[in-house]
């Protein structure tokens, strides 16, 4: 297995998560809980991590989180949003809920 990503945002991690599966790779998420029990373990800050099954796929992974990041920095990000049929909120750089995937609302 093979780190690819990590970030204090689950959000973020989770919609990296759907972009690799839907590109066949198989991933695994650890430290769902990390910021719940932040407080627990103070002297190590534990974001929510994705990992990678199969080696081979480590390199396809990277690019597609490297273009990810590349769009999201030259993307003007909006304001957070609502989602309209889950209530999750949702970040500003998303067009999709990232919980079950509605439209932004315009
Ligand atoms: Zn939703």
């Amino acid at each position: 297995m093979k780190l690819i990503f990590d970030h204090i945002d689950f959000t973020i991690v989770g919609h990296l998560q759907s972009l690799l599966e839907a590109e066949g790779i198989k991933t695994e998420i650890r430290n769902l809980n990390a910021s719940s029990a932040a407080g627990d373990v103070p002297f190590t800050q534990v974001y929510p991590e994705l990992w990678v099954l199969h080696n081979s796929d480590e390199a396809r992974a990277k690019e597609i989180v490297k273009t990810y990041r590349d769009q999201e920095a030259a993307t003007p990000v909006g304001p957070d949003w609502t989602c309209p049929v889950c209530k999750e909120r949702v970040e500003g750089v998303f067009s999709e809920c990232w919980n079950c995937g509605a439209a932004a609302p315009n």
